[in-house]
């Protein structure tokens, strides 16, 4: 077998971007109205129509999204809340920055959602709320968790960041907990280049979020310069700057109408890894139940390092060196130094995570891959691991 050799780098969560959206920026270039405006609007009333929610608000980040849903619902100095370790680190961070104390919880072996049973074991007089991340794509085991939350009234955030698509018993992710957060950033489903997006049904949760995510001004202070004439805003809270720009929903009001298009794409590129993988010394995803959607955000195949010759480090440099972009989602928080540091975690805290840390690596799964693109990926995953 010659070596598969690719001569163009394949980027890792490259997104598809098409003529519709490039056409859309340029015009917003060419009206002069390129900051919050109309088409934030218009992408807001989208999405939040695709929800089927009372409030959608559009932000210039996930981050933003959970940062803010931590705030309005009011978590103080010294409260605690639920993160899963497995996770981004903004799910935790945004928790510090909004005065809280992110308490890590382990994951599901195969799911590799957060384990409701040990969620439980994590609660104390101090708990405030529960983020949930829906990881890769695949909901969390949303019936367990809102009946933990229920019993001891506690507030569950979503973080949404890599599914917008997906749907747990035919409700979508984003409807269960009080706040839903959504990501833009180039590498998910649906992309603005950086962008976010909060929705709730609660009107007080939205309009604190509107407000706080400009400055803190009062309501539709953003048409302060639009054509209605110059608006008098009053600042009610010491607010943030995290408003999405027009030139950002320029590309969304684009790629949301295209959703279940790259969703079959993505599909179908899983779908072929899994039949191409079976026999090599690896640990496919965990079988999609019948009762979720899976919004494949993320391929993690995971390596068995006990029956390779090769490390998952070593892997991962292979790829690269074949011109195959990877990623590694993720290392867990509690083995980064900073949450170690303050807040005591060590090795040998969370082994599930921890098993899934040592072995973990992303393929390209994006509906920008050609049909070769994903052979090529298939070439050399095979060609490493059977080595
Ligand atoms: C990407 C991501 C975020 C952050 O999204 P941004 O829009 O980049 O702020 C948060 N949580 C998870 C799980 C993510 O993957």
């Amino acid at each position: 077998m010659t070596k598969p050799k690719r001569d163009r780098f394949l980027v890792f969560g490259s997104p598809s971007i098409e003529e519709d959206e490039i056409n859309e920026v340029v015009h917003s270039l060419k009206s002069g109205w390129i900051g919050t405006g109309p088409k934030v609007h218009r992408f807001e009333e989208m999405f939040r129509q695709y929800k089927g929610i009372k409030h959608a608000m559009a932000l210039n980040s996930c981050t933003a999204a959970l940062h803010l849903s931590l705030n309005v619902i009011g978590i103080r100095p010294g409260d605690e809340v639920i993160v899963p370790t497995m996770t981004f680190a903004a799910s935790a961070n945004a928790v510090i920055h909004a005065g809280g104390i992110p308490v890590l919880v382990d994951c599901n072996k195969d799911t590799m959602n957060i384990d409701p049973v040990k969620i439980e074991e994590k609660i104390t007089a101090k708990t405030r709320a529960i983020i949930v991340v829906h990881f890769a794509g695949r909901p969390c085991d949303m019936d367990e968790i809102m009946e933990i939350a229920g019993k001891r009234s506690l507030i569950v955030i979503e973080d949404c960041a890599h599914t917008i698509e997906a749907e747990y018993k035919g409700k979508q992710t984003g409807l269960f907990g009080a706040i839903g957060c959504f990501s833009f950033y180039v590498t998910k489903n649906i992309i603005t280049g950086e962008g976010g997006m909060a929705i709730t049904d609660n009107d007080q949760y939205a309009d604190k979020i509107k407000v706080l995510a400009l400055h803190g001004m009062s309501k539709d202070a953003w048409k302060r310069f639009s054509d209605e004439g110059y608006k008098h805003y009053q600042v009610v809270y010491p607010g943030f700057k995290y408003n999405m720009m027009d030139i950002q929903a320029a590309m969304g009001i684009h790629q949301l109408p295209r959703i279940d298009t790259y969703w079959k794409r993505r599909q179908e590129i899983w779908n072929t890894y899994n039949m191409a993988f079976q026999d090599l010394p690896v640990f496919l995803p965990a079988p999609v139940p019948g009762d979720v959607k899976h919004s494949y955000h993320l391929y993690t195949l995971l390596l068995d390092i006990d029956r390779l010759s090769i490390s998952r480090d070593g892997f991962l440099e292979e790829m690269t060196k074949r011109n195959i972009g990877v990623g590694v989602h993720y290392i867990a928080l509690h083995l980064h130094p900073y949450y170690r540091e303050t807040y005591g975690y060590r090795e040998g805290d969370f082994p599930n995570a921890e098993w899934i840390s040592h072995r973990t690596v992303s393929l390209p799964l994006s509906p920008k891959l050609t049909d070769q693109d994903v052979q090529d990926v298939i070439d050399a995953v095979r060609l490493i691991t059977i080595h």
